[in-house]
C-alpha cells in the first residue's frame, strides 16, 4: 500500500465519528434518496444514488466497525477502500454532488447524507483527491482574499461606480456601526447592482452600516472543498473584522454557502460564539419591512417564480422571508412544483460551478430546473444567490430558454419608496 492511499485511509478513518457510524448502521437500503437527487433523476445512473456516493467511507466503516467486517478482514474476505476507489469516487464526491441536502430530507430513517458527504470530502481533500478548479479557488481566497481574485482595489472601484450612480456614500471601516455587510466576489464582479440595491435600501431605512476593508468576502471555498482549516481561516477574517468594528450584526449577502459558513458553521469552526449576530440579507429586509422602515410602492405584474438557494432555504431555514418579500413587490408570483425546502438545486452548489470538469454533467442535470420552470409557465425567475444566478443563466442559455433571472434584493430596491419618516 503506497503512502498516498495510507494517508487517504487514515483521513477517512478520522471522519467516521459516532454520527456517521450510526447513520451507516441505520440505512435500510430503500433507495428513496436516489429519487430525491437531481443527478440520479436526470441521468438514471445508479452511481448517482446519494448513499452510494459514500461507498469508500461505508467500506471502511463496515470493515472496521462491524463484526462481520472485522471477521471478514481476519479471514482475508473483506476488502476496504483501495486506491481505485478514491480515484473513481473523486468524481462522484465533487462533480455529482451539490451538498444541497435534498436527499437528507427524504430518508425515512433520518440519515443526514449531506453531513456524511461533507465528512467524506474532508478526507478526500486532506489526501489530495480534489478537483483542480476548487483547489485553486480555495488557494486564491487564502492568498488574495477572494476565490475570483477580487482585491480591495477592485471592490473600491465597484463602490465608486455605485456611489456615482446613487449619489450616496458607502461607509467603510466605521467603528460602532450597527451592521457590517459582507459581499460575494460574484456580486462585486458580476452583479454590482446588488451592492447598489443594498446601499439604496439601507440609506432609505436609515440603517447604521459599514463595510470592512479587512474582510468583505463572504464566499467560503473551504466549506465547499472540505478544508476545515481553510474554512476556519476565511470565517475568522470576517469575525475579527466585525468584532474590531464593534458591530452588532453581520449581514450575510445573496450567497448560499456563505450563509452556511458564517451563520451555522462559523462558531464551531473557530471554537467560540461570536460577539455579534449573523443575519441574512433577506431576513433583514423582511424585518425592515415589518418595522415600517422599508417602504415599498407598487408591484410588478410580470408573472414570476422563485428559485430557492439550497443553503439559504433548505439548509439555512430562511424559507418564508423570500416569499413574504416577493408578495410585497410582485402580484404574479407563482411557486414551482417542488419549492421551498424541497426545491431542486441549480446544479452549481457545493463548488460544482467552480469545477470545470463537471460542466457537462451540470448542464445535463439542469434539465430538472428546465422542467420546473417550464411547468411554472412563467419567464422570469427570482433568486437570492449570485452563484445560483450565474448557473441559472448558463443553464437557460444552454437550453435556449427565453427566461430572465433577477435578484430578489434588486427587485425589492426597484419598488423602494422612501426612508424613515
Ligand atoms: S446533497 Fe443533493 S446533490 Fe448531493 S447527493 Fe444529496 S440530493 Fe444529490
Ligand atoms: S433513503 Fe436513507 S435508508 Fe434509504 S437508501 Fe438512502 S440513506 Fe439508506
Amino acid at each position: 500500500m503506497n503512502d498516498r492511499i495510507e494517508a487517504a485511509l487514515s483521513e477517512l478513518r478520522n471522519q467516521i465519528d459516532a454520527r456517521v457510524s450510526s447513520y451507516f448502521s441505520s440505512c435500510v437500503h430503500c433507495g428513496l434518496c436516489a429519487e430525491a437527487c437531481h443527478f440520479h433523476v436526470e441521468t438514471g445512473d445508479p452511481r448517482y444514488t446519494p448513499i452510494y456516493k459514500l461507498e469508500p467511507m461505508r467500506k471502511l466503516w463496515r470493515q472496521e466497525h462491524t463484526l462481520s467486517g472485522r471477521l471478514g478482514k481476519m479471514l482475508g474476505r473483506s476488502s476496504g477502500p483501495d486506491e481505485r476507489d478514491f480515484a473513481d469516487w473523486e468524481e462522484l464526491v465533487y462533480d455529482s454532488c451539490n451538498l444541497c441536502g435534498r436527499c437528507s430530507m427524504v430518508c425515512p430513517v433520518g440519515i443526514d447524507i449531506t453531513y456524511m458527504l461533507r465528512k467524506q470530502r474532508e478526507a478526500f481533500y486532506l489526501s489530495g483527491y480534489t478537483p483542480d478548479g476548487m483547489q485553486k479557488a480555495l488557494q486564491r481566497t487564502l492568498d488574495i482574499g477572494s476565490p475570483m481574485g477580487v482585491t480591495l482595489k477592485t471592490l473600491k472601484a465597484t463602490l465608486a461606480h455605485v456611489e456615482k450612480a446613487s449619489g450616496l456614500t458607502i461607509p467603510i471601516d466605521c467603528e460602532g456601526a450597527e451592521y457590517m455587510a459582507l459581499f460575494s466576489s460574484m456580486e462585486v464582479v458580476n452583479f454590482p447592482e446588488y451592492i447598489g440595491s443594498v446601499t439604496r435600501i439601507f440609506d432609505a431605512a436609515g440603517l447604521s452600516w459599514t463595510i470592512s476593508s479587512e474582510a468583505f468576502e463572504a464566499t467560503n471555498a473551504g466549506i465547499q472543498i472540505g478544508s476545515r482549516d481553510g474554512a476556519r481561516e476565511i470565517v475568522s477574517r470576517a469575525v475579527n473584522a466585525a468584532e474590531q468594528l464593534g458591530v452588532k450584526y453581520l449581514i450575510s449577502p445573496e450567497c448560499g454557502h456563505a450563509y452556511t459558513a458564517i451563520r451555522w458553521e462559523g462558531p464551531n469552526l473557530i471554537g467560540r460564539p461570536y460577539k455579534f449576530k449573523v443575519i441574512h440579507i433577506l431576513e433583514l429586509l423582511e424585518q425592515l419591512q415589518r418595522e415600517g422602515r422599508l417602504k415599498l410602492n407598487g408591484k410588478s405584474d410580470t408573472p414570476m417564480t422563485l428559485h430557492d438557494p439550497c443553503q439559504i432555504v433548505r439548509r439555512g431555514g430562511v424559507v418564508d422571508p423570500p416569499r413574504n418579500l416577493l408578495h410585497q413587490v410582485a402580484s404574479g408570483f407563482v411557486e414551482t412544483t417542488d419549492h421551498g425546502s424541497m426545491n431542486f438545486c441549480c446544479g452549481g452548489g457545493g463548488g460544482v460551478s467552480a469545477n470545470e470538469r463537471a460542466e457537462e454533467l451540470r448542464l445535463r442535470v439542469f434539465g430538472r430546473k428546465k422542467k420546473q420552470f417550464e411547468e411554472s409557465g412563467v419567464n422570469t425567475v427570482v433568486t437570492a444567490c449570485a452563484n445560483c444566478r450565474i448557473v441559472l443563466e448558463e443553464g437557460l442559455e444552454h437550453y435556449e430558454m427565453d427566461t430572465e433571472v433577477i435578484g430578489l434584493t434588486e427587485l425589492v430596491a426597484e419598488y423602494l419608496e422612501q426612508g424613515i419618516d
